[in-house]
């Protein structure tokens, strides 16, 4: 007779996927193990307070979606403010709102009214339109024209992707939508905030009265681990599961360069991309103006693009041709396995988190559902 193991699932990571996935099969009275190898839970949403500041240790994240039953969920756990993304663009000194509208063209070229705007756009365009754009500096031109393109767009996507435009695909701008109207608004879903009192909220409800490890690399510990659990729940890396058999997964990274500064407001804003090639970085985060918040001191946060390599996290799949061929050699080997893969690097997707729950949500109601 076999022993049964304590644990019904061990959850590999505990970001969101792994956190909502607990909580679903809770509910549904299994019992789970969280392990994570980092040193706290909450995956990339983890937030550290500092100076009295809900600091985005892994970058700005801004939770939005159109969908009601996801934005009902998660403020289930947590409420969330009414923060709106409307980012700023500093390009060599001068500002422009985001993402781009009147008042952008406004700041461009003194235009009043969509009419004007539309007119200039159409003669800075008409002369780049092709009819299959062969790079993304084509495909950008052809839709923006001229000065949006080399004052917005080129420093900032050749400093984020590390190659000039004119070598990089153009499929990775597939439309770049012009708002003809005075809205800096950046996002169109129905639903957008912050939770109140920064994520740590939302993870530490989803995984309460879940028992969890941190610190454990799934890895270093499998022999262990599995003789805790029979059905395994992986948000880590497939490739890496897979001992990178097929060969390795490309990502894009990112350097977070924090810093305490001794001043109330630093940019009057959460978030200003820096749009020139002599920037090194693309980003500036203030912290505290996702939540209003009115502490004595500010915490600033610069964003460096990186190569992905063994020592900086993966944070961005680079989902070309090359890639995804490589990718789908790995999710024909995991249809083989028994075991649940979920999440941006289980997946190889780039999810926003209410995708990322949808899709937590989806998987457990699928499994559970004669439960
Ligand atoms: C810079 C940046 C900005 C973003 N901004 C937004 C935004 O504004 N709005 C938005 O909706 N979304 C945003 N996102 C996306 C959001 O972060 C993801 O949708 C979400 O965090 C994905 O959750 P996940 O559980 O799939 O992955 P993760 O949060 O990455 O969690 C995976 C966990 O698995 C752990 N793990 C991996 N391997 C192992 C192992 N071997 N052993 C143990 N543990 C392991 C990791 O440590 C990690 O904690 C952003 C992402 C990035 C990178």
């Amino acid at each position: 007779m076999t022993n049964k193991k304590p644990y019904d699932y061990l959850i590999v990571g505990s970001g969101l996927y792994g956190a909502v996935f607990a909580h679903e099969a809770k509910k549904k009275n299994k019992k789970c193990l969280v392990v994570d190898k980092r040193n706290h839970l909450g995956g990339n949403v983890y937030c550290e307070n500092i100076e009295g500041i809900n600091v985005h240790k892994y970058g700005a994240h801004i939770f939005h979606t159109n969908d009601k039953f996801i934005w009902d969920y998660v403020n289930s756990f947590v409420p969330f403010n009414r923060y709106t993304n409307s980012p700023l663009a500093n390009y060599k000194g001068e500002l422009y709102n985001l993402p781009f509208n009147m008042n952008t063209f406004y700041q461009l070229w003194g235009v009043r009214t969509p009419q004007e705007a539309k007119a200039i756009i159409d003669e800075q365009t008409k002369k780049h339109r092709v009819k299959k754009p062969g790079n993304l500096e084509e495909q950008a031109l052809s839709l923006v024209g001229e000065d949006i393109y080399h004052k917005l767009i080129k420093g900032y996507t050749e400093k984020q992707w590390g190659r000039k435009a004119t070598k990089l695909p153009a499929f990775i701008i597939k439309r770049l939508p012009l708002r003809f109207s005075f809205d800096n608004n950046y996002f169109n879903d129905s639903y957008q905030g912050i939770p109140i009192g920064g994520y740590n909220k939302l993870i530490d409800g989803l995984l309460n009265n879940i028992e969890y490890r941190v610190g454990v690399d799934y890895f270093k510990e499998k022999d262990n681990l599995h003789r805790l659990a029979d059905n395994i729940v992986y948000t880590g890396k497939i490739d890496e599961f897979y001992d990178y058999c097929h060969g390795e997964l490309e990502y894009r990274s990112l350097r977070f360069d924090h810093q305490i500064l001794n001043q109330s407001n630093y940019q009057g804003n959460a978030v200003v991309n820096y749009t020139d090639s002599d920037t090194s970085f693309t980003r500036i985060l203030e912290h505290k103006h996702f939540e209003f918040g009115m502490q004595k001191n500010t915490v600033i946060t610069k964003e460096y693009p990186l190569e992905a390599s063994n020592k900086n996290e993966p944070y961005y799949p680079i989902n070309d041709t090359k890639n995804s061929n490589l990718y789908n050699e790995y999710k024909k080997m995991a249809l083989q396995d028994n075991i649940i893969f979920g999440g941006r690097l289980a997946e190889y997707k780039y999810y926003d988190m209410h995708q990322v729950i949808g899709a937590a949500l989806a998987k457990t109601k699928k499994l559970f559902q004669n439960q």
